[in-house]
């Protein structure tokens, strides 16, 4: 059959079938029901009129060969590679549809071709509504295509069978082509409801893949006509050479299948997804374009800790958790894996800005919810950077990617997890790989900066510590975050030079206020590469000792994942360091995976607990049932424990009140430069010396 209707009808309707009805969504289902409504009348109504018995008793053996070879061939499908790459199952059966259309009554022909689709149907468990559409548009495509033919050749309308005459060639094709364009056009229907296309996009868009395959199966159908009335035995010889383009077929579908997908997710990959942003800027003007790049946070950490093929597990999982995000038909959505964790998403429709953001925001709340890998809850953040059409159209693949690429390097840099790139805003902007080289000269350039957030005791209020925070000062794109460049830093292997150049400067500060009469500590972050670094515990101490701070005034700061990474040689490390007297802080506690005989034989001082409990913490939440075991935890094995994360007067007393030692946040102080946090420092003393 055409392309396959069946499918192409059955996919769309289940895509679109309609958890709730409103009134746009009963269009569908209404038109479908109305096709074969009209499809099984007409059919009913063929039989009725026809001498059902008699047609088929005098030539029982070629009408019978050739409903048998159209039940058969219908219910095997040919794989056959559209245009736009993906895989699409045609069928065979268009030839002995068109062979009994010029030799049997059409009684026969539409009912044969009607029960082979609803066994199909049937055995592909389509729901009901696909079942009669299905069946109305083979009666009703057949129904025309025999009004053609026999107004063309002069064959009886209802007919019964009459032996193939090459005068009716030409009729047959014509009738063969009619069957076609009517089975497409009432596929395509159902496609641009399901969709919300025109009508005159979904039936142009596949128009020249339906001639292609069509066409050859259509003229085959006289041959099928010939070979039945010389001996309907030859018949199964026409099929040998299908069987052999079927045995191509799908070993080519296969190739190209390969060729375009990510073996590990199955979904697109970055060719395929190029192709599909081309084919979505091509048609911008009449439905809108959206580009999502996603990123995910921290998974390096996920392999390196737990295995690669737990890193597998997780993306797998994130791929299924995407594709379902995005499988709203409306949305014309491709999902690919560009590769390592980035995946893209294209959207081809209408008011594409709100639908991407939709998008976004649906995609980064799927994702929030733990995945279950390997016996373990991980949960997964990311990234996005979304670029559309919607204020200019779209160049092209390369500068859509480039636009999404500095979007969600943006939504890195400002902790929104996802933006929008703004179009004009390019002139300053570049994208992560132009940001290496300039990294690595920003820490010679002294663009690189310290922050420090101050850290308090609970009960007393005085500024016990303060965290040494980087920043990047960008000549061009201001103040970036961190987390813009950190884990480019990490994987450029930058980091060591910026630890250092954070150790000078924050070490540099505190001998400063130190000698104005502090007597706080101060904190500095470490990254999973640096603890596998045999040399880091002696070039700490020389740096302590070039700025006269006692080691004992330093604390590290290292989360429970970079532990895990290459644990003997950060057990290592950490031994030494602390032996030397600085202090061990587990950051971001809760939400890595460290195991506690680890935690207990590191010997740490402090446990610090992430903010994503802390933030939202509420009586009797779960986040409040956290918070308890992690102090409890952390006072029975000796530990101070640190909230971060500390928004609001109410949290601070809460926290207090569950026994956290020292809170850490903006409702204590924001990251302040080293003159503000001097400042700070000394209005905080002030004021306890006034209590
Ligand atoms: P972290 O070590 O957990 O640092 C705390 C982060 O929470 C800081 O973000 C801080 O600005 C933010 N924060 C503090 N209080 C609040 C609050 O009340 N609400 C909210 N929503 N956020 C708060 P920042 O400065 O963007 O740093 C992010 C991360 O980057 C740090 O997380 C740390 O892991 C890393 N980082 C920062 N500086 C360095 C560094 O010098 N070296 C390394 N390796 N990593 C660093
Ligand atoms: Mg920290
Ligand atoms: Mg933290």
């Amino acid at each position: 059959m055409v392309s396959d209707p069946v499918a192409q009808g059955a996919a769309a309707s289940r895509a679109a079938a309609p958890r709730r009805f409103s009134r746009s969504d009963l269009s569908l289902p209404v038109y479908a029901w109305s096709v074969g409504a009209a499809g099984l009348g007409l059919l009913g109504a063929v039989v009725v009129m026809s001498p059902v018995g008699e047609s088929v008793a005098r030539h029982p053996v070629p009408l019978v060969a050739l409903v048998v070879a159209l039940i058969i061939s219908e219910l095997t499908s040919v794989p056959v590679a559209r245009r736009d790459s993906t895989i699409s199952a045609t069928t065979i059966s268009t030839t002995f549809a068109v062979a009994l259309l010029m030799v049997g009554p059409l009684w026969l022909v539409m009912a044969a071709q009607v029960l082979a689709g609803a066994v199909d149907d049937v055995r592909g468990r389509r729901r009901p509504v696909q079942v009669a559409f299905n069946a109305g548009q083979y009666a009703t495509s057949l129904f025309v295509a025999r009004a053609v033919f026999s107004w063309t050749s002069g064959h009886a309308f209802l007919g019964g069978f009459r032996a193939f005459d090459g005068s009716t060639l030409l009729a047959g094709l014509l009738a063969g082509l009619t069957f076609g364009v009517v089975n497409h056009v009432l596929v395509s229907v159902v496609a641009a409801l399901a969709t919300g296309q025109r009508v005159t996009s979904t039936v142009g868009s596949d128009v020249l893949f339906q001639f292609e395959t069509s066409g050859v199966l259509v003229a085959l159908g006289p041959i099928a006509a010939v070979i039945v009335d010389v001996s309907p035995f030859m018949l199964p010889l026409l099929v040998l050479p299908v069987l052999a383009v079927r045995r191509t077929a799908l070993l080519a579908a296969t190739r190209e299948h390969q060729s375009l997908h990510d073996p590990l997710t199955g979904l697109g990959n970055r060719t395929l997804f190029r192709g599909a942003v081309e084919r979505a800027i091509a048609r911008q003007h009449e439905r809108g374009v959206a580009v999502l790049l996603l990123d995910l946070d921290h998974f390096k950490d996920v392999n390196d800790t737990l295995g690669h093929h737990v890193g597998d597990d997780l993306l797998c999982e994130v791929s299924a958790r995407l594709s379902a995000a995005a499988a709203e038909p409306s949305l014309g959505a491709t999902v690919a894996r560009l590769g390592g964790d980035e995946f893209a998403v294209v959207l081809s429709c209408p008011q594409p800005l709100a639908a991407a953001q939709a998008l976004a925001s649906r995609l980064l709340g799927d994702l929030s919810q733990p995945v279950e890998v390997a016996h373990t809850r991980l949960s997964v953040q990311a990234s996005i950077g979304i670029t559309t059409s919607e204020a200019s159209p779209l160049e092209d693949v390369h500068s859509a990617l480039k636009q999404a690429d500095i979007a969600m390097y943006e939504a890195k840099g400002e902790r929104a997890r996802a933006c929008v790139h703004v179009p004009g805003t390019d002139s300053g902007s570049v994208g992560r790989l132009m940001l290496l080289p300039q990294l690595r000269e920003a820490i010679d350039a002294g663009q690189l900066v310290v922050d420090y957030q101050p850290q308090c005791d609970a009960r007393s209020g005085d500024v016990v510590a303060v965290e040494a925070l980087v920043r990047w000062d960008h000549p061009e794109m201001g103040r970036l975050e961190p987390a813009a460049f950190i884990d480019l830093a990490e994987s450029a292997g930058l980091i060591a030079p910026i630890t250092t150049y954070v150790l000078e400067s924050a070490l540099g500060e505190l001998a400063r206020w130190r000698s104005r009469g502090w007597g706080g500590s101060i904190a500095v972050n470490l990254s999973a590469r640096q603890l596998s670094d045999l040399n880091l515990p002696s070039h700490v101490g020389s740096l302590l000792e070039l700025a006269g701070v006692p080691a004992c005034c330093l604390t590290v700061e290292v989360t429970e994942s970079s532990l895990m990474a290459d644990p003997r040689a950060a057990k290592r490390i950490l031994a030494e360091l602390r032996a030397m007297g600085v202090q061990l802080s587990i950051d971001d506690f809760g939400t890595g995976y460290s195991s506690l005989v680890l935690l207990q034989q590191l010997r740490v001082d402090e446990l610090k607990i992430d903010r994503s409990f802390v933030t939202d913490l509420t009586p009797g939440s779960h986040d409040e049932v956290l918070v308890r075991s992690i102090v409890e935890l952390g006072h029975n094995l000796a530990l101070r424990v640190v909230a971060e994360g500390v928004e609001s007067s109410s949290i601070a007393r809460h926290l207090r009140r569950l026994g956290v030692d020292v809170l850490q946040g903006h409702h204590v102080g924001r990251p302040l430069d080293p003159s503000a946090t001097t400042a700070a420092i000394a209005a905080a003393d002030r004021s306890t010396a006034d209590r």
